[in-house]
């Protein structure tokens, strides 16, 4: 990171912290830099920032650096910054809506694998109604371009009933794409 004129960019960028305070509903002024979070952290040996260190950059409104990081990407959700977190901060909430926001600013680079695995994800929800194992990881790997990936386990997992080759469709299916329409404007 290079050096950086924290008034100028607090000035810049209020309007965006403001904006994750609402949207995570999480007051991150809050936060006591105790590390707790980043102490019982998963992830935080794949990040290039923790997530105390997210929160404080984000109290200092450097959104481009907070956007930009691999950290909101490796995070998955697990909760137990959240649970660990002396000041009631969901900082797991927070994650999520740094996410958002990356995605609608076009901050994508270091996404590109969580993104591609949503949609491969939710592409066979949409379609069948629910999870088909071996059709995502087919539509992961075309969209990857590692055509072969953990296709070594699929036959295995075939044979022992853990997957099927088929998919399971539900009843519901039209409704549940009018779901999908309704969330994603028919994407
Ligand atoms: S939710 Fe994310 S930031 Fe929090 S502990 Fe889990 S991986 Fe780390
Ligand atoms: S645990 Fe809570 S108070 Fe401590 S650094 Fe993390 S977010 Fe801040």
């Amino acid at each position: 990171m290079g050096e950086v004129n924290l008034s100028q960019v607090m000035d810049r960028n209020q309007s965006f912290v403001d904006r994750v305070i609402e949207e995570s509903g999480q007051d991150i002024r809050q936060c006591y830099q105790c590390a707790k979070c980043s102490g019982g952290c998963p992830g935080s040996s794949e990040m290039d920032y923790p997530p105390n260190q997210i929160i404080r950059m984000l109290m200092l409104g450097m959104k481009e650096e907070v956007l930009n990081s691999r950290t909101i990407w490796v995070c998955m959700g697990c909760n137990t910054c959240t649970t660990r977190c002396i000041r009631d901060i969901q900082v797991a909430a927070v994650m999520d809506t740094l996410r958002q926001e990356a995605v609608r600013a076009g901050y994508v680079d270091k996404a590109q694998t969580v993104l591609n695995f949503n949609d491969s994800f939710l592409w066979t929800v949409r379609t069948f109604g629910r999870l088909f194992e071996p059709g995502m990881a087919m539509l992961n790997n075309l969209k990857t371009g590692n055509y072969m990936k953990d296709m070594q386990f699929g036959l295995p997992l075939m044979l022992k009933g853990k997957a099927s080759m088929f998919p399971h469709r539900i009843k519901g299916r039209r409704e549940m794409k009018k779901i999908f329409d309704n969330v994603q404007g028919g994407k």
